[in-house]
């Protein structure tokens, strides 16, 4: 690999494209952002502005106590441009961080092109030349061109172009009388927890899910799945028993409470090695929250689940990021190359954003010659970074970020958050000067 030279090429002027310009410009780096619209715009975006924010208006909530909470702190002491706007366009929204949508694009967009270290291209990045120090934040939503440039950089014949999300539970709410350890066909495992279903309880479910509210589709979305990621009220709109021919079969599966086969079965998936969440297999879905909470909880061992994430499938661009992609978030294929962002399989606006801020101080420690690695997964940040660049046996699937996947933490569910949130703060804390020792900078 070639030693890259001059300014770093950001690709995207969304979240996570405005965050690594900012980083690295405000250490001296100058930095050129190309951004493709208003020449040409994605099926979701409908201004001209940098960071603008497609659907939802809310960056989640503020509290400490929460993942969302921890991962805003620890942006907010990198220096987040996305925060500070955010917190600059307010309003009134309880606990969750609601912006006023154009106010808070405006001043973003207000502060990237105002920094005279930042020049901003209204013009798609059709290559990328491997030589040059880029960083690809290109957004769910990435051109055709980029996703073909990008596909042929690692390999990977195509990019995934649905994003079919199940929900994930916090296994301590799970109501154990009603649920059982076992892999189908086989002895006891622990790596499935089963949900058994009677007919009645069964009929009751599928009636519920039929009638429940969906989320509004986006007019680009069309309506078309992939076969094998059907959202479930879709596949039970098939039939009465679609389901249980389905994700729901309960084949290979012995109840040990009747010693017979369940009439349907929801099997829970682990989502991590602790074991604390576990992924609904085959759930993705497009309900609204309420509603699959609503109806979710008519299953007798999920009847108080509490979410760790809820289910969603929308139109999404990114890579397995765990084969591709380095813990800088270069590429293996071709080091100059970074990514960052909702392509590396993070989810969501802020989970983009501090992808953006990593990628930028990845570049940085490159131009300086300093060893850069990110935070722990006991923060809220590394826990992001080591969920996409983990090898994982289950295909990969992008993630928000929550405590599921947050290190592990031996503690009573009572005092869980609190202490994964101060743990969370020290290994930061530690990240953070070592950080800035080595790159000789003050934050
Ligand atoms: C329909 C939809 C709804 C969503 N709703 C929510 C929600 O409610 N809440 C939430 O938290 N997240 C939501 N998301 C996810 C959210 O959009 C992303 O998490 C976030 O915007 C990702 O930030 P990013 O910087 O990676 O991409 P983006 O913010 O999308 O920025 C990417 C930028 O790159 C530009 N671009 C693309 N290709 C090129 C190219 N070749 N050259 C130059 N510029 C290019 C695009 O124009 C865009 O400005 C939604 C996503 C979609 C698609």
């Amino acid at each position: 690999m070639k030693k890259a030279v001059g300014e770093v090429i950001v690709a995207g002027g969304g979240l996570a494209g405005v965050e690594a310009a900012l980083t690295l410009a405000r250490h001296g780096v100058p930095v050129t952002i190309y951004e493709m619209r208003p020449a040409k715009t994605t099926p979701a975006h409908t201004t001209d502005l940098l960071a603008e924010l497609v659907c939802s208006n809310s960056l989640k909530g503020t509290d400490p106590l929460t993942a969302h909470g921890i991962l805003k702190r620890e942006m907010e002491a990198l220096g987040s441009v996305v925060l500070s706007a955010a917190s600059r366009c307010r309003i009134p929204a309880g606990k969750a961080l609601a912006v006023d949508r154009t106010a808070f694009a405006e001043a973003v967009t207000e502060t990237v092109s105002r920094h005279p270290n930042i020049t901003i291209r209204r013009e798609e990045l059709t290559s990328i030349d491997p030589d040059r120090l880029t960083i690809v934040a290109t957004g769910p939503l990435t051109s055709d061109a980029m996703a073909g440039c990008i596909a042929s950089l690692t390999g990977t014949p195509r990019l995934h172009f649905y994003d079919a999300i199940s929900p994930v539970v916090d296994a301590q709410s799970i109501d154990m009388e009603h649920a059982f350890f076992a892999s189908r066909w086989d002895a006891p495992s622990m790596d499935y927890l089963n949900c058994p279903l009677d007919e009645t309880t069964y009929r009751a479910f599928v009636s519920e899910l039929l009638k429940a509210d969906r989320a509004k589709a986006h007019l680009f979305e069309d309506a078309r799945y992939f076969e094998a990621c059907l959202p479930v009220e879709v596949l039970a709109g098939r039939g009465a028993d679609a389901l249980r021919f389905g994700p729901m079969r309960p084949v290979g599966l012995l109840d040990p409470r009747t010693g017979r086969r369940p009439f349907a079965v929801v099997q829970l998936r682990r989502e991590n090695l602790a074991g604390d969440a576990y992924t609904m297999v085959g759930f993705q879905t497009r309900l609204t929250y309420p509603e699959q909470k609503r109806v979710i909880s008519l299953i007798p061992a999920l009847r108080h689940a509490e979410f760790f994430r809820f289910g969603s499938i929308h139109r999404n661009t990114y890579v397995d990021s765990p084969q591709v992609l380095n813990r800088d978030l270069s590429l293996k294929a071709a080091g100059n190359v970074y990514l960052a962002g909702q392509i590396t399989g993070v989810e969501g606006y802020v989970e983009s954003s501090a992808t953006g801020i990593v990628a930028g101080l990845s570049v940085l420690a490159r131009i300086k010659d300093a060893a850069f690695s990110p935070p722990g997964p006991e923060t809220a940040i590394g826990a992001l970074i080591a969920y996409i660049t983990s090898p994982t046996q289950a295909p990969f699937q992008p993630s928000n970020i929550n405590f599921g996947i947050m290190a592990a933490l031996d503690a009573p569910r009572k005092r869980r958050a609190e202490l994964l949130s101060s743990r969370a703060l020290s290994s930061f804390e530690r990240w953070m000067e070592n950080t800035m020792r080595a790159l000789g900078e003050r934050a």
